[in-house]
């Protein structure tokens, strides 16, 4: 599909074409289509932009990776769909090293994943788990010694609640990117990037070769979600006192 450049709703309509893109090369799950939906809908309700909550936690969370003694960037189908060069560009900056884990695992799809990395030339974790994360059913628990298993911090970008807490149930730091400021791995990570994966990313690799440009003292994740809840609280009320012509997503600030 040729999504003209002009369209309102161009930057949504290429991401969307880029999961459908995973989907039939068998990178995304079909789960990973609904999930992708949600994601939408909440960025429809922010306002399709990052925010100070946003900001915050991007700080944050690049500064506790770059403290960290093995932090690693896990990946499912719809990160690899939408962001394979943004996760290559942040953990190579953050000297973080990569595994492809998933919740719907097929080791063809594994491999499909790793795939997309080894044709740009980097190597990821993930093909032959040799760990289990304790608390989770066999195919979901899979991991590698050498990665997720022995890390300290973990990037778990679009991750499932369960999986959220059986990370933290084994002493890791969690950081997460997830548009739904009440779903169950919002709630439990450490730090929570209330945000869309491309922008996200592309913003943390800003403030990775730039530190100066952030500065955050006690971080609390529990009022960056209390953040996220009240804006998109106050930007419906706004929106609400004249809903025809405001257009949700032409007026980036409402
Ligand atoms: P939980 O298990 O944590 O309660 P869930 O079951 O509602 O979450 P999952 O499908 O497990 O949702 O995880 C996908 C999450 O990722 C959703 O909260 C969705 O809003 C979010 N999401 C989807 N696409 C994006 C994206 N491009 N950027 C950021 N977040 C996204
Ligand atoms: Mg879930």
């Amino acid at each position: 599909m040729v999504v003209p450049k002009s369209h309102p709703r161009y930057e949504s309509l290429m991401k969307r074409e880029r999961i459908i893109e995973g989907f039939k090369k068998g990178l995304v799950a079909y789960a990973g289509l609904i999930a992708h939906g949600r994601g939408e809908t909440f960025d429809y309700l922010i306002g399709e932009r990052t925010c100070e909550f946003a900001r915050i936690a991007e700080c944050e969370a690049v500064k506790r990776i770059k403290a960290a003694k093995n932090p690693v960037f896990s990946v499912n189908g719809n990160v690899a769909a939408l962001a394979v060069d943004e996760v290559i560009a942040l953990a190579r900056i953050l000297n973080m090293k990569i595994e492809v884990n998933l919740f719907y695992r097929t080791e063809e799809r594994v491999r499909k994943i790793a795939e997309e990395f080894r044709a740009r030339g980097v190597e990821v974790l993930g093909e032959a788990p040799d760990a289990k994360i304790p608390g989770l059913d066999h195919a979901r628990a899979l991991c590698t010694r050498e990665g997720i298993y022995s890390a300290d911090v973990v990037l778990v970008p679009l991750e499932d609640g369960d999986r959220t807490q059986a990370l933290r149930n084994m002493g890791k730091f969690v950081i997460t990117i997830d548009l739904n400021p009440m779903s169950r791995t919002a709630k439990t990570a450490d730090i929570t990037i209330v945000d869309e994966l491309t922008r996200a990313l592309a913003n943390m690799v800003k403030y990775a070769e730039n530190p100066d440009s952030c500065n955050t003292t006690n971080y609390d994740n529990n009022e960056i979600l209390a953040m996220a809840l009240k804006h998109i609280k106050e930007r419906l009320e706004r929106l609400a006192q004249s809903p025809s012509s405001s257009g949700l997503n032409t007026n980036p600030q409402l």
